[in-house]
C-alpha cells in the first residue's frame, strides 16, 4: 500500500478505531470525505463536538441529556414515585418507545460482570440508593436485562434495597420478555406488556 499524508492516515486510523469499521472501510470514508466539500465534511465533526461537549448525564437518574435534569426527571406530570432501573440509557429509550410508562428511570450504566470486570462500585447504585433515601420513592421496577447478568445485577440491588429501605415496594418487569433477551431489541408490545404485567420480586 502506498503510503498516505500523515493526515490522511490520521484519519483513516482514527476511523479504524470505531466499532465494526475495519482499515478497508476505513479507507473508504477517508476517501468519500476527502471528496465532499468542505461544508458537508466538516458537518461530521461539528456533530462529533456537539455530543461530546453538550450531552451529559442528569445528575438525578443518568440519563443521556442536554439539559440537567433531564426532561423525564423535571417532567411534573410524570410519577417522581415510580422509579425504573434500566441498564443503559438505550433501554430507557426502548421503554419509552413503547410509550405506556409514566414513572422515572434510573440508568445503572452497566451490570454486574465479574467478566467485564464491572463491579457494584462502577454502577450507579449508591445514587440510587441516595433517591430513596429522600423518602419520595414508593415503588423500584427492576427493568434489567432478562439474561444472568441482569437478573444478578436486579438481586443484588433488590437485597440492598430491601435491607435499607423495607417500605419500598419491588418489582420486576413481567417475564412476557424472552429469558437470555436484551430489553434494547424487544418489541413495543412485548414491553408494554412487561411494564403493566410487572410483578413483585
Ligand atoms: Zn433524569
Amino acid at each position: 500500500m502506498a503510503n498516505y499524508t500523515q493526515s490522511i492516515q490520521n484519519l483513516m486510523n482514527e476511523l479504524a478505531r470505531l466499532p465494526g469499521i475495519g482499515m478497508r472501510s476505513a479507507e473508504r470514508i477517508a476517501f468519500h470525505l476527502l471528496k465532499q466539500n468542505p461544508e458537508d465534511a466538516l458537518k461530521l465533526s461539528d456533530a462529533i463536538r456537539d455530543v461530546k461537549t453538550r450531552i451529559k448525564h442528569c445528575s438525578t437518574c443518568y440519563n443521556l441529556t442536554e439539559q440537567d435534569p433531564c426532561g423525564i426527571c423535571s417532567d411534573a406530570s410524570r410519577d417522581q414515585g415510580l422509579v425504573c432501573v434500566v441498564e443503559q440509557p438505550k433501554d430507557l429509550l426502548s421503554l419509552e418507545a413503547a410509550g405506556l410508562y409514566r414513572g422515572v428511570y434510573h440508568v445503572l450504566l452497566g451490570r454486574i460482570s465479574p467478566l467485564e470486570d464491572m463491579e457494584p462500585g462502577d454502577l450507579t447504585i449508591e445514587p440510587l440508593m441516595e433517591r430513596l433515601a429522600s423518602g419520595a420513592i414508593r415503588e423500584v421496577i427492576m427493568g434489567t436485562n432478562p439474561n444472568i447478568e441482569g437478573d444478578g445485577t436486579a438481586l443484588y440491588i433488590q437485597s440492598m434495597i430491601a435491607g435499607r429501605f423495607p417500605n419500598v415496594q419491588l418489582t420486576r418487569l413481567a417475564r412476557g420478555l424472552p429469558a437470555g433477551s436484551n430489553i434494547e431489541y424487544a418489541n413495543k408490545n412485548i414491553l408494554a406488556d412487561a411494564i403493566s404485567g410487572r410483578q413483585k420480586m
